[in-house]
């Protein structure tokens, strides 16, 4: 409950973080300032001197982003964009990551295309498996939870815990929650690295990222791989962005409620082998409910008999686009066994969006049967 009162005056502060700083005739909504230069005399410093270290259009977003993590925030051009800075800032030759061998894989090929290059030992393991490995002699444990696309989960208070003993830090990869439905620094997190493109923006239109942490050290080291490696966010992108966070509240109470009635019926249907949401009550994700998630998201996994019945079902459903990525306005699903995840053939990641539900339900039902 206390998250859920928190979560509810954040919504709100997020909504007017503007006004304290506003000035008669100040624009109410954050202006777009394309600018790369900034007027700067002599010896003069300003707030802003070039583009790439700093831009007053991500100063509105990073404030938003600050207010929902309780934490310094550094915006990104992407999500992996996000997760590289955390990395680099964490690790350096001769360290030792563990990384999660069912999350997203993009972060398990950038480690190992060049951080193992550069003499940093790369180990994997299964995301439930973090609960009760050993993870000494490790720098950094990184994981992600509820796991993209398996949806398995580990405690990350209690990883955190053991890494910390371990002399490790911690990097929780929070995409598939966000910060109004998970809070990985408040379990012990060093930094939480996130995928904007995904529900935070939600409208399948941008790409952007965030690290955000309370170590002002650890923040710092981020913020210097950014002006330094370049990976800089445009300001129409942060401009979106910070519309997109504007609704994400909302948007995310419609799209859990929906995933947690779609997901009991799905359950419950013939046509459906297997059904994984953290949400349903036997599920073997239901375990972090409460605790550390607040509800059961609104990324559900569907296993149908085999890769044509799912197909099938995919064009047959007129309310889910047949796209990648998730946490949009509209539905969307796809069979991951094409891009090579350990899953069976037959396998859905359905991402649920803001449809009226029964209107979805009854298309879905409808496909299914089809
Ligand atoms: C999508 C995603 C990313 C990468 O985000 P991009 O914006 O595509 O770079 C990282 N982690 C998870 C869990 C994701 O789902």
């Amino acid at each position: 409950m206390g998250q859920n009162d928190d979560n509810a005056i954040r919504a709100a502060r997020l909504l007017h973080h503007r006004k304290a700083g506003l000035a008669p005739g100040d624009p109410v909504a954050p202006p777009i300032i394309p600018a790369t230069s900034f007027h700067l005399p002599s010896n003069g410093t300003g707030a802003f001197s070039y583009a790439r270290a700093g831009n007053p259009t991500w100063t509105e977003l990073e404030a938003q982003l600050s207010l929902l993590e309780d934490a310094e925030t550094v915006a990104f051009p992407s999500g992996m964009a996000a997760i590289s800075a955390a990395l680099f800032a964490c690790l350096k030759a001769g360290d030792r990551v563990i990384l999660p061998a069912d999350g997203y894989y993009v972060t398990r090929a950038l480690a190992e295309s060049f951080l193992q290059p550069l003499g940093v030992k790369v180990e994997t393991l299964s995301t439930a498996a973090f609960d009760t490995a050993d993870l000494s002699g490790a720098a950094l444990v990184y994981i992600e939870t509820p796991s993209n696309p398996g949806l398995d989960v580990c405690d990350i208070r209690s990883v955190a815990a053991r890494a910390k003993a371990a002399g490790a830090r911690v990097v929780v990869d929070n995409t598939t929650m966000t910060p109004f439905l998970q809070r990985p620094l408040d379990l012990g997190a060093d930094l939480v690295v996130a995928a904007d493109t995904k529900a935070p923006g939600g409208h399948s239109d941008l790409l952007a990222g965030h690290v955000a942490g309370r170590d002002a050290d650890l923040v710092a080291r981020v913020r210097d791989w950014r002006r330094l490696s370049g990976a800089v966010l445009g300001p129409f992108e942060a401009w979106l962005l910070h519309r997109g966070l504007e609704t994400l509240e909302l948007r995310l109470s419609r799209m859990c409620d929906s995933a947690q009635r779609i997901a009991e019926r799905l359950q419950a249907h013939p046509r459906v082998q297997k059904v994984r949401y953290p949400g349903l009550a036997g599920d073997p994700s239901h375990r972090a409910l409460g605790g550390q998630m607040a509800n059961g998201g609104f990324l559900i996994g569907l296993t149908l008999a085999d890769a044509g019945v799912a197909e099938r079902f995919l064009s047959a459903c007129p309310y889910l686009a047949q796209s990648t990525s998730f946490g949009a306005t509209h539905s969307s699903a796809e069979r991951r066994a094409r891009w090579g995840d350990a899953v069976p053939e037959g396998f859905i990641r359905l991402s649920v969006g803001i449809e009226p539900v029964e209107v979805l339900w009854t298309a879905i039902d409808a496909a299914l049967a089809g």
